[in-house]
């Protein structure tokens, strides 16, 4: 019985086209299958055939032993189609004649077609088809017409309408037939009438109803080999049977590099535990001294089905045997070119079936290659398994000719993974259908470094193929067969021929250390040199990461190669590049060479720095570089650590934000909040347009959200402080407390600067804490004709800004000032007995674990003094004022255009503007944009309308890049427009 609905059945008379036949079908969304020409005729009706179609073959109908159907598929009362020797066929038994051929016809042909014909419906009458043939058909049969001829071949197709018998000479299944497919529709769906209903998904339902029928009770022993085929049959059989599948992997030691742990990861994550059996030991024992290659697979063989045997025999009521045998194997062990692949359809597990007394269940033997891997798609597999290149059953040990050793299994697994690696990363993995290494049984001599070496030797080999039966070789790129030639010089035959070896509880040794650190430097070098071939936004979907992460970590330590190779492999495709020149996203986060480098010697001296003698250069360094930076943005000395203030590094403007609030807080409750908590009648204010992180403040610091008052702002985006006095007087009649103000220089939405000379005086005539959030825009006080944006700072208790942000150094860095650092210690501090020491009860030091939220901290200041010191004063300035030009070209460009208009003044590097369309006009741009993966932008809403936003902050960004971006956005624009 067939598991699908009606079929077309294709008669091979050993036609090279045959397989492809059954394929169109099966692209037109019918099935098909192909059979022999002597099958039986309830071999046919098995399939419920809606038609049939007889293929091409190479004989002559005359000649002896020419191939004839055993059941005349003339009387099985379906339509039948006869493509070249088939329709000879046709032309033949029904009595018409048949010439021996002259020559052969070979190529394109132009031909002249009745379109009244059904196979010929809806086609022009002169059509490009593709004749490959010896004889033809001189005089079709009686009730026959001709319908088709080309200049050299009179009847190129016949019919006989009532019987629903037609006949051609060329062939439809082959592409260069200009509308061979629509052909074989029409004989589908017009001639036989069924309906493209026939689908993966229809398959895969109608296949696990048959795989319940066949094995409705018992244990199923599944053979996985860490392929596509026996892994989507594995899943097949788990929808149909649950865990009554018990799939096994042998890993014999000659795997890929890491195949067996991934193959264990990729069931995990679809909720499948399989039986891995690390039989490595057992392989390699009986390998030994075998050099013979067909000796090597005949124990490899032998051994695979002891091994397997002994774990089949465990399960309980073990009576099925599943593999992942395919269609391409089964039409050749059939086809009428003799039983030569027979041995194929069973080449996994050879012999097991009779041995275990197990029924074979072979779910995708119907199915081709491609057709299995959508089905692996549909049944959860990840797309990065699905498109595995093949690879052998005896695994590595054919690609090891003499001897194979654990060592040289090593070195190859190695240089393999390498190979792969190199592929992947120059794009070309999907484009070659097999690469692998080879370890040739020669040992060269060479130089390295100073060293006379006596290596093995590597080749690679890469193939393309359609059909992985004749292949050619493929034309590697010489850079990136330089690429993988230098690493494996250099990584596989020495650092892993130790590397696989390394005790499990080592240490990275110095030596170690500098030459992998060398490694990572050189890796974020050449980061950030091809930056800009990445798309900016990483298209990674959710879980993706995770899913190409191993469900457990390694039982034993990996070499570090590895591990960079994962960054490459796993990270790279998750990453959004926040440091390419096309980043214009808000906000910006930047780094650079010496705040890279100043982080790594963070990271080397590996500081605890919560008090001055935990470290006292981290603490000194970082009071000092505050200090430098009060001058460097013209701030008021009061903020200096000699005056009554000081500096610190938060790590984020948050932070700093929360901890002004608190000091507010006590300052405003004479300190009394910090010692019974508090009662409700705090207030705090901020714009409407202040960071979200405030209202984090005020909830953290247990003030409530509902006393914080957000007020309103101008046209420009910024608050009113008439607003501010009206919220604060109403507060104070009301008997609240207010104690914070934050005003914002340069805000999220549409950097906007607020008042801060007008709010100061407020705050200070109220008595309340003024704190100046200037989180990007701070930066810009470098250079001093911006500085008029912070005007009236002097009134303020408090100020941050984020070097982070826009000032060359990696996250995280806000640098925050208080005007009375007593009040801030006061609020913080807490003293242990275990914290107590000289130099704190000295007085003479400032312990930064007082002036903020967490105990610990990390020697942050290097890398914002390396940063600086790098620049200079005037290099950070340049770099600034070019980001504001960059930024205010882009908004004349906007001026300019007639399509967008801008969206909020252009103080400094952030451009608001919108298409004058609409929000969904906007919305769908900017998802274009962004999917296009030349540029991010993000998004904000002003008075209610959808506006982008144009951040000009990335360190690389150059004139041309802002420019490309204005294309991009102008170019997307039209695409999103409705057509009119
Ligand atoms: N304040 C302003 C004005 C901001 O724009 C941002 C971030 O965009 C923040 C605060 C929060 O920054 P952080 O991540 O340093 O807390």
């Amino acid at each position: 019985m067939t598991t699908h609905g009606r079929s077309i059945v294709v008669l091979d008379f050993g036609g090279q086209y045959a397989q492809l036949i059954a394929r169109r079908v099966r692209e037109a969304r019918v099935f098909s299958v192909v059979l022999p020409p002597d099958e039986p005729e309830e071999g046919i009706r098995r399939w419920n055939p809606a038609g049939i179609i007889l293929s091409g073959g190479p004989q002559s109908v005359y000649d002896e032993g020419a191939p004839l159907p055993r059941t005349d598929p003339r009387t099985l009362g379906v339509p039948v189609l006869g493509l070249c020797y088939g329709m000879q066929w046709m032309a033949h038994v029904g009595g018409g004649e048949v010439t021996p051929a002259n020559g052969r016809e070979y190529g394109r042909a132009v031909a002249r077609l009745e379109t009244d014909s059904e196979l010929f419906a809806g086609l022009e009458a002169e059509q490009t088809v593709w004749m490959s043939h010896g004889d033809s058909v001189l005089r079709p049969p009686a009730g026959y017409r001709i319908t088709g001829s080309t200049p050299s071949t009179p009847v190129a197709a016949f019919e006989d309408s009532e019987r629903r018998l037609y006949g051609l000479q060329f062939h439809p299944e082959v592409r260069h037939t200009e509308h061979g497919s629509a052909i074989l529709e029409n004989f589908l769906f017009r001639a036989c009438g069924v309906r493209p209903d026939w689908t993966i998904a229809s398959f895969r339902h109608e296949k696990v109803e048959a795989i319940r029928r066949q094995a409705p009770s018992g244990a199923v022993v599944c053979a996985l080999s860490g392929g596509v085929d026996s892994a989507v049959t594995a899943l097949l059989l788990r929808e149909a049977l649950g865990d009554r599948v018990y799939p096994i992997l042998v890993d014999h030691g000659l795997l890929r590099a890491h195949e067996a742990r991934q193959v264990g990861e990729a069931f995990g994550r679809l909720g499948i535990a399989i039986r891995a059996v690390d039989a490595a030991d057992l392989f390699f024992s009986r390998l030994e001294s075998v050099t013979d290659p067909e000796e090597k697979r005949r124990v490899i063989g032998r051994t695979f089905i002891e091994v397997f045997e002994e774990e089949a025999r465990e399960i309980p009521d073990a009576r099925y045997l599943a593999q992942g045998t395919l269609y391409p194997d089964v039409i050749e062990s059939i086809s009428i070119k003799g039983p030569s692949a027979v041995i194929k359809t069973h080449h996994n597990v050879g012999g097991l079936p009779e041995k275990l007394g197990l029924e074979l269940i072979e779910p995708v033997r119907e199915l081709f290659k491609d057709e299995v891997r959508r089905l692996g798609g549909e049944l959860g597999l990840p797309q990065e398994f699905l498109s595995r290149h093949p690879f052998p059953g005896p695994g590595l040990a054919v690609r090891i000719p003499g001897e194979v050793t654990r060592e040289k299994v090593a070195i190859l697994q190695r240089a393999d993974e390498i190979v792969l690696e190199e592929i992947r990363a120059a794009g070309l993995y999907g484009a070659i259908s097999q690469a692998f290494a080879v370890l040739l049984p020669v040992r060269s001599v060479g130089v390295m470094g100073d060293n006379r070496t006596h290596d093995f030797v590597v080749a690679v080999r890469a193939v393309q193929t359609t059909d992985f039966m004749t292949a050619d070789w493929f034309r590697m790129p010489h850079e990136v067969l330089d690429a993988i030639a230098s690493r494996i010089d250099v990584q596989a035959s020495r650092d892993d021929r130790v590397g696989v070896a390394r005790p499990e509880t080592s240490h990275m040794t110095p030596e170690e250390f500098r030459r992998h650190g060398r490694a990572v430097v050189d890796w974020i070098a050449d980061y950030m040199e091809r930056i800009e071939s990445f798309p900016v936004v990483s298209r990674v979907l959710p879980g993706e990461i995770r899913a190409a992460l191993p469900e457990v970590p390694p039982k034993r330590g990996e070499s570090f190669d590895a591990m960079l190779a994962d960054v490459d492999r796993i990270i790279l495709p998750g990453i959004t590049h926040w440091q390419s020149p096309n980043f214009f996203a808000y906000f910006p986060s930047n780094n650079s060479g010496p705040a890279i480098l100043g982080e790594l010697l963070s990271a080397g001296l590996g500081v605890q720095g919560m008090l001055w003698a935990t470290s006292p250069a981290c603490t000194e360094l970082e009071t000092h570089v505050l200090d430098w930076l009060v001058g460097m943005l013209g701030l008021p000395e009061k903020f200096r650590s000699n005056s009554t203030g000081g500096g610190v590094i938060q790590d984020t403007a948050s932070s700093a934000t929360l901890c002004a609030l608190l000091a507010g807080r006590e300052r405003a409750t004479g300190f009394r909040a910090n010692e019974s908590g508090g009662d409700g009648m705090l207030t705090a204010y901020a714009s409407t347009q202040a960071h979200s992180s405030v209202e984090k403040a005020v909830k953290i610091a247990g003030l409530g959200r509902e006393n914080l008052r957000l007020i309103e702002v101008d046209e420009k985006f910024a608050m009113r402080p008439e607003g501010l006095a009206r919220a604060i007087s109403e507060d104070r009649r009301a008997g609240k407390i207010p104690s914070f103000v934050c005003a914002t220089v340069g805000t999220t939405s549409s950097n906007a600067i607020d008042p801060v000379a007008e709010i100061g005086k407020l705050c200070r005539d109220e008595g309340i804490w003024l704190h100046v959030d200037a989180a990007m825009s701070g930066t810009a006080a470098l250079c001093p004709e911006f500085r008029g944006i912070q005007e009236g700072v002097e009134l303020a208790d408090s100020y941050c800004f984020n070097p982070h942000k826009w000032m060359f150094t990696n996250f995280d860095c806000d640098a925050f000032w208080v005007a009375d650092r007593a009040a801030l210690i006061r609020t913080l501090s807490v003293l242990p007995e275990y914290l107590r020491n000289k130099a704190t009860e000295s007085g003479a030091v400032f312990d930064y674990r007082d002036w903020h939220v967490p105990l610990g901290r990390r020697f942050r200041a290097l890398k914002l003094w390396f940063v600086i010191r790098h620049y200079g004063v005037e290099g950070l300035q340049h770099h600034i004022r070019r980001h504001v030009e960059l930024a205010r070209k882009f908004k004349a460009w906007v001026e300019k255009s007639n399509r967008f208009e801008l969206a909020a003044p252009v103080p400094l590097n952030l451009v608001c503007f919108r298409h004058v369309g609409g929000d969904e006009i906007n919305r769908n741009l900017l998802e274009t944009l962004n999917a296009s993966g030349r540029l991010y932008l993000t998004h904000t809403s002003l008075g209610g309308k959808y506006t982008l936003r144009m951040s000009i902050g990335q360190r690389q960004t150059e004139e041309r890049h802002v420019a490309a971006a204005w294309q991009a956005i102008e170019e997307l624009a039209v695409e999103v427009e409705p057509t009119v």
